[in-house]
């Protein structure tokens, strides 16, 4: 990791001061528990960040655990996308564990909370039990259910757990409170009936824990001491905390025998939740349900779509890896909700990019310019640094000629007030070349400018008795006999507003959906970015930074893809 000095913040605040008190003997253990449901996105990195940033700056570990508890959803591509997500964020977990290594384990605590009287079998559908549960003004009414023996519900729950009866016929229970203020607290099921296969357990169960139990017993079996998470769950903390209270695993070696007989390391811990605020983008979804949507409907070109912003979307669209690392950074962790402008994130990219790109020319929108006082066979080779400010990156030789590609738009007709390159009978620097004289138009017989014939004033050349000489514009070239014609494709944002999540206007994302977020255009560049490796970035000069196409590029038929502009250019679209 490169980062400077982290600044501080209130997570981190409290775990120094849990390291100094002596509490968890001065460990900190963390996790980051993604569902494998979809891919990561953008918002998944902030959670990464700040899990493994503290593991890393307090002398700690991280695990990656897959929170698979809920089979109809999950799959193993996704648990794979997740492994490369975060590897190549740069981070590298300490165990890779899964919710359910623990399914005994939560068995077994489930036993011994309804042996405890802090459980129960109840028979009421779902409906029934919503009728139930009461409303945030009224408490809830016990269940029918409640007062079961617990000789009936060991049997019960041991017939569940048998396959005995349908899928949701019956739920396990926790006996907390139904008049509680805090509806998670309200005899909230911990177990429901589900007789679908596993893709890590197979058939072997069929019931399946609810989230907020197993999460907090996944915490304890992995020793976390410190389980951050969004401020979604900030209710569901006294159900955490009850869960661990009650079962207080670490009095009970004897719950977590498959864990170690499974040889998985076991230091249990009596883990402590903290909340933070969501990580949020303009102009982005981020929820892997809305996600999955776009790529299944074709509305994007799959999870590694250079505009998703999923990890791998925003990969194959040349965003660094430490980039996404120093936007979290600087966003910074709160309790505070906020929507982050997607500008600074690009700013972040560019600001990575600019230290880490070699510099490169290429043409996105071609015009022929022939300068007619160099021999037809005139051939040479100019001296470019690869970088303005960094010597390290060293130099190449570019092909010089007669015949170049340069910018349409770095050349205009009508001369117009502030515009300093190109014109009929003006000059301008040709970059690292010399200065011209634009002595010609050519047109096509419909009138399209086609060629312009120019005059290279050799006392300008590098090292030449004018070459300080001093013209208003510098324009970037390639030379069109030696130039490899490549597909660049030039991106923007997927969706045109702001906030693509609002729907109180009867719209939802999917209708605003960005119809300019992606153009495809042919460019001449520089001969040696044929052989540039897939994933490697450059700065095309003037253009933006662009990247060599992870999947589509090669050397015979080079893709680039527009990472990010120079500056941002970015306009809202008219309505
Ligand atoms: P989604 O709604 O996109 O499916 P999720 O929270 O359900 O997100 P999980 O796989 O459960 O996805 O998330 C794994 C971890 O990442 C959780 O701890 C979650 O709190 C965190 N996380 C998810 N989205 C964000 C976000 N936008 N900012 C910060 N952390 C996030
Ligand atoms: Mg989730």
């Amino acid at each position: 990791m490169t980062e400077a000095t982290t600044p501080t913040n209130f997570i981190r605040q409290i775990v120094a001061a849990d390291k100094a008190s002596g509490k968890h003997a001065g460990k900190v253990i963390t996790r980051f528990p993604p569902e494998p449901n979809g891919y990561l996105h953008l918002g998944h990195a902030k959670s990464i960040c700040l899990n493994f940033g503290i593991a890393r700056d307090y002398a700690g570990t991280c695990n990656l655990r897959f929170d698979d508890t809920n089979p109809a959803r999950e799959d193993i591509e996704f648990v794979e996308a997740i492994r490369e997500d975060v590897r190549w964020l740069g981070l590298e977990w300490a165990e890779q564990r899964h919710a359910s290594d623990y399914f005994e384990v939560f068995y077994r605590c489930a036993l011994k909370l309804i042996a405890d009287g802090k459980a129960y079998v109840c028979d009421l559908d779902a409906d029934e039990v919503r009728a139930y549960r009461g409303t945030l003004t009224e408490p809830g009414r016990n269940s029918p259910y409640r007062e079961r023996t617990v000789a009936e519900n060991l049997d019960l729950f041991q017939r569940m757990r048998a396959g005995e009866f349908e899928d949701g016929a019956r739920t396990l229970r926790a006996k907390i409170d139904m008049a509680s203020g805090n509806i998670n607290l309200r005899d909230p099921a911990i177990y429901r009936i589900r007789k679908q296969a596993h893709q890590n357990t197979g058939d072997a169960w069929p019931i399946y824990p609810m989230y907020d139990y197993a999460h907090c017993i996944s915490d304890a079996v992995e020793g976390i001491t410190h389980s951050l998470c969004t401020l979604e769950f900030e209710d569901h903390r006294p159900l955490y905390d009850w869960c661990l209270d009650q079962i207080n695993l670490p009095a009970h070696p004897e719950l977590a025998e498959s864990i170690v007989a499974a040889g998985l390391s076991y230091a249990p811990s009596r883990p402590q939740q903290i909340e933070f605020a969501r990580g949020n983008l303009d102009f982005t979804v981020m929820s892997k349900r809305k996600l999955m949507a776009l790529v299944q409907d074709g509305l994007v070109d799959g999870w590694d779509d250079p505009r998703m912003p999923t990890l791998t979307g925003a990969r194959r669209r040349g965003f660094p890896a430490a980039a996404i690392r120093l936007f979290w950074e600087r966003a910074g962790i709160s309790k505070q909700n906020s929507v982050i402008e997607y500008g600074v994130l690009e700013g972040c990219v560019r600001e990575v990019l600019d230290a880490t790109a070699a510099r490169r020319m290429g043409v996105i929108n071609p015009l022929r310019l022939v300068l007619q006082n160099l021999a037809d066979d005139h051939i040479e080779v100019l001296d470019f640094p690869n970088h303005p400010k960094d010597e390290a990156f060293g130099r190449r030789s570019v092909q010089f000629s007669r015949e170049l590609w340069i910018e349409r738009d770095d050349f205009l007709e009508e001369p117009v007030k502030g515009f300093h390159r190109l014109v009929p009978g003006g000059e301008v620097r040709l970059r690292g070349a010399g200065i011209i004289r634009c002595d010609e138009v050519v047109r096509s017989a419909a009138g399209e400018v086609i060629e312009l014939r120019c005059t290279l004033d050799a006392d300008t050349r590098p090292g030449g008795s004018g070459a300080d000489r001093k013209v208003k514009g510098t324009i970037h070239w390639v030379d069109a006999r030696s130039a490899v014609a490549a597909e660049v494709r030039l991106y923007d944002r997927l969706f045109d507003v702001a906030d693509p999540d609002d729907d109180t206007d009867g719209k939802t994302y999917r209708d605003h959906l960005n119809p300019g977020s992606r153009r495809t255009i042919r460019a001449w560049l520089e001969a040696g970015l044929a052989g540039a490796s897939r994933e490697s970035t450059w700065q095309f000069e003037r253009l933006g930074y662009f990247v060599a196409d992870r999947h589509d590029h090669t050397a015979a038929a080079p893709v680039f893809n527009r990472v990010v502009t120079l500056r941002d250019t970015w306009v809202k679209p008219a309505k």
